[in-house]
């Protein structure tokens, strides 16, 4: 039975062009014991051990950014602290492109998370796991540094004062200037 999974290079001599052909079930073979298992699962079925591309082979998440809900996601969420932040007119380019990645990496501290909260943070030989501080932990870092930089407060657009507004030049006064720029 098992033989039938396994992985044939392109026996499919036909496949009648405009249909498309029956996703061929992938299989991973157990490198101690040789037995065929479905691609995806976590153990050999016959001997247990850990199978490749499984999720307990996995030392990472893994993180997609490139299906249209998570890029509206992104979207929706770069926008929303744009405007927090004061509105496009009132950021550098450089605030926004950061702005811009921050979704990003709250996507990737996301998958961290439950990757951990799946695996455990430990490994069954009680070490921690790698991922944690060169994956888990230095995101986390990046993405306070990132937040930080942005800033954390919700600005209120600049309006300009009758007579800014009547010289054609709306200054960049306002209260908050947390950035202390040179
Ligand atoms: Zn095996």
């Amino acid at each position: 039975m098992q033989n039938s999974l396994e992985k044939t290079p392109n026996s499919a001599d036909s496949a009648p062009s405009g249909e498309t052909p029956t996703q061929p079930v992938e299989t991973v073979i157990c490198k101690r014991c040789g037995r065929i298992n479905a691609l995806g699962v976590d153990r050999c079925v016959q001997c247990r051990s850990t199978v490749k591309g499984g999720q307990l082979a996995r030392k990472h998440p893994r993180v997609t950014t490139d299906d249209p809900l998570t890029r509206q996601w992104m979207r929706e969420r770069a926008d929303a602290i744009i405007v927090d932040r004061g509105g496009r007119e009132n950021l550098s380019t450089l605030q926004i492109a950061a702005i811009e990645q921050f979704p990003k990496l709250e996507r990737l501290l996301d998958s961290w998370e439950q990757y951990f909260v799946a695996q455990g943070v430990f490994t069954r030989q009680g070490r921690v796991r790698s991922g944690y501080r060169e994956g888990y932990l230095s995101t986390l870092d990046r993405y306070l540094k990132l937040a930080a930089l942005i800033g954390f407060e919700r600005r209120a657009k600049a309006v300009p004062t009758l007579e800014e507004f009547l010289n054609g030049h709306a200054e960049e006064g306002e209260g908050h200037d947390e950035n202390g720029s040179d």
